[in-house]
């Protein structure tokens, strides 16, 4: 899933290959999807797109958007993206392939679920991508204590574990559940504690470990259990994920723990992380 390491990463290396290039051909939907997302009608996206060229990329949260004159392209969750150079074979089966005039060619797939949108600049409404547009980036200055404690400290927050606080309602834009597992690994807190049980210096740690964690994880090219857009893993090894389940944590050597939880996988060290 593209979170926001992904995207950063994604959404530079897109502005570095695929900057000037023009669409020639785009198909969507070729290979029916059931949680493959589209902008209205996928079969209209070859007339917004034809012709257009490509201006840049861009990211806010998980999201990654390419501008391109008045057509934006923007992906969210999981789509696997990956560029393709004039002459490379496509995937057999893809949810949007955008072929460019040079031979090149961007591809996605989904993954789980994701989004796959092309759209005239201003009309897309979805709440998830108008909410990361807008609220503060946890890496920028806006993202102060003041901001982080009225946000986790609303009514009924206190009821919600770490994980729901933190990676459910995009409270937190392009902060979900996999860059979660080594933020809490960071702040020493389990997944599963209750927010109303978290002492000053748990507050105190998980703000800092949000920044802290997200940079880390961009400034190595997003984490090692995702791939670039030349399909290439991130250079950020991942502590608490499926890559070092049953593993020795570094820290104090207990075994690494996975459970189900919240529609997904919670990775943690019972030593460092107690319930
Ligand atoms: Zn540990």
């Amino acid at each position: 899933m593209i979170e926001l390491p992904e995207a950063q990463v994604i959404s530079r290396q897109m502005s570095e290959t695929l900057t000037g290039k023009s669409i020639a051909g785009a198909v969507a939907g070729q290979s029916p999807h059931t949680f493959a997302w589209y902008y209205g009608d996928p079969r209209a996206y070859p007339a917004l797109l034809v012709g257009k060229t490509i201006e840049g990329a861009e990211s806010f949260g998980g999201y990654i958007q390419i501008w391109a004159g008045e057509a934006r392209i923007a992906f969210g969750e999981g789509a696997n993206l990956r560029f393709h150079p004039a002459g490379e074979k496509r995937p057999a089966k893809h949810q949007l392939l955008v072929e460019f005039a040079d031979g090149s060619a961007l591809s996605a797939t989904v993954q789980m679920y994701a989004w796959l949108w092309a759209f005239p600049a201003g009309r897309l409404d979805n709440p998830y991508y108008l909410g990361a547009l807008q609220k503060p980036s946890p890496l920028s200055p806006e993202f102060t204590r003041a901001y982080f404690d009225q946000m986790m400290f609303e009514p009924g927050a206190e009821k919600l574990s770490a994980k729901a606080l933190l990676a459910t309602n995009q409270r937190i834009p392009g902060l979900g559940s996999g860059v979660l597992q080594d933020i809490l690994y960071t702040a020493r807190i389990h997944p599963k504690r209750k927010a109303a049980g978290f002492t000053t210096r748990e507050w105190d740690a998980l703000f800092q470990a949000i920044p802290t964690v997200l940079h880390e994880m961009a400034r190595c090219g997003g984490r090692d259990t995702e791939k670039d857009l030349f399909g290439k893993p991130g250079g950020y090894p991942t502590k608490m994920s499926k890559n070092t389940a049953g593993s020795r944590c570094a820290a104090c050597d207990s075994l690494i723990q996975k459970e189900a939880y919240l529609g997904g996988s919670i990775y943690y060290c019972p030593g460092c992380q107690p319930v």
